[in-house]
């Protein structure tokens, strides 16, 4: 089958690789037909992770179910599904408690957490690809209804950035007819706007330097903050009669820096800290590592940051942070697109073909403006599938 393969820093090509296949009773089989590029797989393009050379990327995944194995119950061949980037197993601890985010059976002994394609999380490969295995099918995969072809760019967001975005604002306690301000305008800062308008926020500020990412967010009704113009902790200051926000999302992770360029990996949690009202409440899911080699300083290469804790036990606040547990979400939020209730495809610039990937990287990893968030359709061929949306 054609897959996307990593082969270093910034290379990235689709080369002929070994058909995934049903290895256990429990596996699904899909056909991918729409499968994300991240902003966290950029961290590992840009040679920033310790992801290895000939390793496919991809855990944003949906397609359509060609095989099961002997075990398989429910789900089944000519099913469309969303598989939750996270890989999890349905019955160990974690994953009992609704902890699928940190299944202790999907990854190395020690290390509890999985996903397809990604640095550390195991050795699943993605999904940039024609088909996937998709482990405990029975219990990852997310059937999806009646209009899952049609709307799959809507449902595509179902395996990470909408309940990512949603679990960034459940920990940062909103309720309704708060307000929010949401640090980072990718895709899952973008996703974490619109989750907080549809619960309700009075308010929802995003904060990014991006026109074309600010525009998005205006599209939904956010304020967009432009931090090239100015300090966005003043800005949010002025937007909440100077008391803060009540809730602050970090959609950016470790690599955030200034408008000029200069990397602080604290850089917005600190902002957040200063932007978010006393006793308030801040979602952490942008990605931070516990080393990072790559990294400009010394501190940072460890994994630490500098952290602004002073002001943040001072001000009474309180943080949760990680990867989101997909499947809490999911279910409900499938819903909410069938039903026409949200439209998460709105960010969606390019549909392309397997094919166009390797470009695709190059101008999503250089935040080329326009370029907000590409959607891969293996399957499709390059000449005139490729669509470039206004
Ligand atoms: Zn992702
Ligand atoms: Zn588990």
């Amino acid at each position: 089958m054609k897959a996307l393969v990593y082969h270093g820093p910034r290379q990235v090509s689709v080369d002929d690789v070994p058909d995934a296949r049903i290895e256990k009773p429990t596996d699904v089989l899909v056909r991918i037909t729409s499968t994300n590029i991240c902003g966290s797989d950029l961290h590992m393009y840009e040679g920033r992770t310790d992801f290895e050379e000939g390793r496919i990327f991809g855990h944003e995944n949906l397609g359509e179910v060609v095989e099961v194995g002997d075990a398989v119950d429910k789900v089944a061949v000519g099913d469309m599904v969303s598989a939750p980037f996270n890989v999890s197993c349905g019955h160990c601890e974690n994953c009992e408690h609704g902890l699928t985010n940190y299944c202790l059976r999907a990854n190395e002994p020690g290390l509890a957490g999985a996903a397809y394609g990604f640095a550390d999380m195991g050795p699943w490969p993605g999904g940039q690809a024609e088909y996937l295995r998709v482990p405990w099918g029975d219990f990852q995969c997310l059937r999806l209804p009646e209009d899952a072809r049609d709307k799959q760019d809507d449902y595509v967001m179902l395996s990470d950035i909408f309940p990512t975005g949603w679990h960034a604002t459940e920990m940062s306690g909103l309720k309704p007819g708060e307000s929010i301000v949401i640090y980072g305008g990718g895709p899952v800062g973008q996703m974490a706007a619109l989750s907080a308008v549809t619960k309700g926020a009075s308010k929802v500020m995003v904060v990014d330097r991006h026109p074309d990412r600010l525009r998005l967010a205006e599209q939904i009704g956010a304020i967009p903050i432009d931090d090239s113009q100015g300090s966005p902790v003043d800005q949010v200051m002025e937007q909440t009669q100077g008391r803060g926000a009540d809730r602050g999302c970090e959609c950016v992770g470790y690599q955030a820096h200034d408008p000029q360029g200069n990397e602080d990996n604290a850089d917005t949690l600190n902002k957040l800290v200063s932007s978010v009202r006393f006793t308030g409440g801040i979602g952490t899911v942008g990605v931070f590592v516990p080393q990072d080699p790559g990294a400009p300083d010394e501190l940072a290469q460890q994994g630490k940051a500098r952290f602004d804790f002073g002001n943040f036990w001072f001000k009474g606040q309180q943080m949760g942070c990680g990867q989101a547990p997909v499947k809490r979400y999911n279910r409900h939020l499938r819903s909410l697109i069938a039903a026409d209730k949200v439209k998460p495809s709105w960010i969606v610039s390019h549909d392309l073909s397997l094919e166009q990937a390797p470009e695709a990287y190059k101008h999503f990893d250089a935040r080329e403006d326009g370029w907000t968030k590409v959607v891969l359709h293996p399957g499709q061929t390059s000449n005139g599938s490729g669509r470039e949306n206004g």
